[in-house]
Order: C-alpha cells, then structure tokens, then sequence
C-alpha cells in the first residue's frame, strides 16, 4: 500500500510503498478515508533527533472505515464510518481512567506513541488501531470535513474547556495564529462562551478566514498588536497561543490581564516569564496538550450540531508531500486533508 513518511532525520515527506498491515489480537485494521496535515509534523521533521524509530508513517489526524477485526474485538462493524483518537495512553493509569490519555501517566516508560508521532500513522491506505477505545463512531458526520477535529479541534477545545471559568459575558478571548489549530478555536470559542474575540496573525488571508468563521476583531501580529489589544481591553481575560514562538509567547503575556489564563498551544519553543509583580496578579500560564476521549466525543456533537465548521483543502495521497509544502510557507487555508484512498 501507499504511505507517507518521514524516513530520515533531515527528510521531507516521501511517498512509498510498504506492506498493508494485519491487525493483530485486539487490533483494528482501517481503511484510511482522510488524514490531516498538523504543523507538529513539521517540527518533529525539524528536531535533531526524534524519540522513536524511522521511517515513520506520518499523520495523527485519522478517520476511516473498519476493514478488519483482530482476535477478540467486539463492539465495532466492519464498513462502520469512525475517528481516531490520537493520544493514546496505557488505558489504565489515573489519568487514562479518566480518558485523558493525552495525559497518561506511563505513556513514555511504556514507549505507547500516538499514531503518526511514533507508531505508524493515518495518511497511509490502511492503518493499524492499537484498541477498539481509541475509535469514535462518526455517526453521519463526513469524515473529509471532520476529521481535523482529531486534533485541530480536540486540543483548541481542550485549552478552551480549561479557560471557560474566564470567559463570561464582557470579556475578551485572544486568538494568536489563526491556521489550523486557530480558526477552529475561534469558532469553538464562540460556540463555547459569549467572549469577544480578537484574533491575531501574521497573514492578512488567515485573518480573512478568522473574520469568516466568527472573530469580532483582527490584528496583525506584529510589534505594535500588544500595545493594541491592551489599549481594545485593558487586558484579556483569555489568550490562545496558536504559534508558540518566543514573539507570540511574549505577546501572550503581554495582553493578559487579572486573573487571566494564558494556553500556550503552540510549540515553538517560546518560554514565558512569570514571577509575582512581573505579570497581573494571578496571572496562569498553561501549557495543554491534545484532549481527552471525552473531549473528541464533545467537539464530534458540537460538528453534528453545526457549531464548527472545518476549513479544508483536500490533496491526494501523491500530493501529500506538497500540502506539507504548503503549511511549511503558510499557504494552507485552514487544514489540509488527504484523502489516501480518494
Ligand atoms: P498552522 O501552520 O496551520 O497555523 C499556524 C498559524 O500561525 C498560521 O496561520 C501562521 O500564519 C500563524 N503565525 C505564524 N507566526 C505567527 C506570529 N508571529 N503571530 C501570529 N500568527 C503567526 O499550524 P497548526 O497545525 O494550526 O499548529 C499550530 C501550532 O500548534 C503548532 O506549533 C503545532 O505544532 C501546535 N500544536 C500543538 C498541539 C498541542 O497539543 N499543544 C496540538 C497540535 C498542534
Ligand atoms: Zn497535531
Ligand atoms: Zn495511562
């Protein structure tokens, strides 16, 4: 079958041929109708050395139709329609009880890595689902549309859901970096809450698209944006870093106000300074990863109700290469999907 991987350090995406998998005992083989292309790809294709094994199959954002049961799975149709749960865990920690395995606590000892960040991922014809409970039922929800929930959608909602005490009527979420991650967190917000939200990014055609899905206010990221959301609040109650740079990390701190929560989304490596009477008063940074089982279920309803509504550009397997091109040069609108089977 086609895959698309990450062979060796310094690589870009390439398009081979491997053998199609078999699911072994508890296993699940899909056929892989879409995968999305995640900017976190792009940095572990930028790190010096990455954590588990190459080549690597590339995509954490997975939907597919069951192909195959192995020995002793129940409770799934072959042919049914589904979406994978990303980060998986032990499944059995305090946390995994809990159905965040995005925080499990023996993930690493254990080496369980997400599909397509360490285990063989979804932009592949078939792909290998290490358990039954990593797949939720798309229920009619079209898979092409929908699957970047799987992590585009999960881990903005997560850092939303955890921000939500701070988001009440009069207050004011900032949107830093309005791609992928960022132009579903602005529609999740005002899903979610009645804050005014005030997106930033670099591009004026991303601003274009936040203005599109629902963002009362755009500003272009640059020097003077701090000074400019500061002068619109008198400091946010809410800030979503989308980019994760050391720029977008200090503007973060810069624009939060009292008793302000800070999500530090993005992984650009940027730190934040924090110490008492360098920032408001009980001012939280956090840095949330992905989401739980049950978030993926929650952000899956919010789609059927019409509330998110996923930009994508849609690329065949053998393009798949140029959409990594694409979201490298920020051209990408929205979220890129393959479609390896389309
Ligand atoms: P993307 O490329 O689709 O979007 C990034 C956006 O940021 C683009 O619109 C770009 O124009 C904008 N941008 C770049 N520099 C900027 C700046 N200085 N100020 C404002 N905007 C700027 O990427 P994505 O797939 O949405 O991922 C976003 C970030 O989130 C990446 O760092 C990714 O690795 C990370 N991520 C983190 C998690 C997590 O669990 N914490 C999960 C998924 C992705
Ligand atoms: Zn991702
Ligand atoms: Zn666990």
């Amino acid at each position: 079958m086609k895959a698309v991987q990450y062979r060796e350090v310094g690589g870009s995406p390439e398009v081979v041929d491997v053998p199609e998998p078999e699911p072994g005992p508890g296993q699940v083989l899909l056929k892989v109708t879409a995968a999305g292309v995640c900017h976190s790809d792009i940095a572990v294709m930028s790190w010096p050395e990455v954590p588990f094994g190459l080549p690597l199959t590339l995509g954490h954002e997975g939907a597919g139709t069951v192909e195959a049961l192995g020995d002793g799975v129940t409770g799934l149709e072959v042919g049914e329609s589904v979406a994978v749960y990303g980060p998986w865990g032990c499944g059995t920690c305090l946390e995994c009880s809990r159905g965040k395995e995005n925080y499990c606590l023996r993930a690493d000892e254990l080496e369980i890595r997400p599909p397509g960040l360490g285990a063989p991922g979804a932009i592949a014809e078939y792909m290998l689902v290490d358990d039954p409970r990593h797949l939720v039922p798309l229920k009619g929800l079209d898979p092409v549309q929908n699957v970047p929930l799987t992590d585009a959608g999960l881990t903005p909602y997560h850092a939303i859901k955890g921000a939500l005490p701070k988001l009440v009527p009069g207050s004011t979420a900032v949107v830093i970096g309005t791609g992928g991650l960022g132009h579903v967190g602005v529609q999740l917000i005002r899903a979610l809450s009645p804050a005014r939200v005030i997106a930033l990014d670099v591009s004026e055609e991303k601003l274009e698209l936040a203005r599109k899905v629902g963002a009362h206010e755009t500003l272009k990221s640059d020097e003077h944006a701090a000074g400019r959301v500061r002068e619109m609040t008198g400091g946010a109650e809410a800030v979503f870093d989308f980019v994760g740079v050391q720029a977008t990390v200090d503007l973060a701190v810069a624009v939060a106000g009292v008793d302000s929560a800070v999500m530090l989304v993005g992984i650009g490596g940027g730190t934040a300074r924090v110490g008492f009477g360098v920032n408001p008063y009980d001012m939280a940074v956090r840095t949330p990863y992905w989401g739980s089982r049950s978030e993926l279920i929650e952000v899956l309803e919010l789609a059927r109700a019409g509330a998110v509504d996923v930009h994508v550009e849609t690329y065949s397997i053998d393009e798949a290469p140029r959409a990594y091109e694409r979201l490298h040069a920020g051209r990408v609108d929205g979220r890129a999907v393959i479609l390896p089977n389309g």
